[in-house]
């Protein structure tokens, strides 16, 4: 019987270590990973086309006004969206995506994908994440002042989420997300189609 991919999302606070997570995910189990779009400026090392697809404000635009975007959202100064092409097409032949995005986002995704596997990724406190972003040496004091105060605010929407993962080890962590993801696809609710195959292949074979 064919079946769909399982599209996953996969939050968290910035700096708890979510895309390292995501990375290892898509090399040691193969998810497919959904490269979005965004109007932020490159970060150091970071490639077109591979880390996000860099546009302009006037072509963000362009992508919500063509329905380029299964969701989008803006976060700090910048827009971020997940190109619909991509997604479609990997669910359509099997693959289990992975969409590493923001909490709005999520809940769109939510509302238009009812049976994606929703994941926020947090540290065990807020003096943890300080940590790990100042580290990054990526941001000024000034920005990651914003990112923890959005990070509050993002703490009020952990309730949207069907599972929340502590990212304390990270090999743990790669492993807890990779189950708690195996798990959800094996609920009774996500395999109604398959259970009705499988009642008529028991009478067609009686
Ligand atoms: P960063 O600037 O650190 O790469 O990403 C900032 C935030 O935007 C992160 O929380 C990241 O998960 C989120 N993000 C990245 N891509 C998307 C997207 O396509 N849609 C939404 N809604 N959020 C995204």
């Amino acid at each position: 019987m064919e079946r769909k991919g399982q599209l996953i999302v996969i939050s968290g606070f910035s700096g708890a270590g979510k895309g390292t997570v995501v990375k290892e995910l898509v090399e040691k189990y193969g998810y497919s990973l959904s490269i979005s779009a965004t109007t932020r400026a490159p970060r150091p090392g970071e490639v077109d086309g591979k880390d996000y697809y860099f546009k302009t404000e006037a072509e963000f635009r362009n992508l919500i006004d063509y329905n380029g975007l299964i969701e989008w959202a803006q976060y700090v100064d910048n827009y971020y969206g997940t190109p619909r092409k991509f997604v479609e097409d990997e669910l359509a032949a099997g693959k289990d995506v992975i969409l590493e995005i923001e909490v709005q986002g999520a809940s769109i995704i939510r509302k238009q994908y009812p049976d994606a596997i929703l994941l926020f990724i947090t540290t065990k406190d807020v003096e943890t994440l300080r940590e790990r972003l100042m580290g990054r040496g990526t941001e000024s004091k000034e920005k990651v002042d914003q990112r923890i105060s959005r990070a509050a605010e993002e703490s009020e929407m952990i309730g949207n989420y069907d599972y929340i993962v502590i990212n304390d080890d990270l090999n743990t962590c790669i492993d807890t997300v990779h189950s708690v993801i195996l798990g959800g696809k094996c609920k009774r609710e996500r395999n109604e189609d398959f259970i009705k195959a499988l009642q008529e292949d028991f009478h067609a074979a009686n």
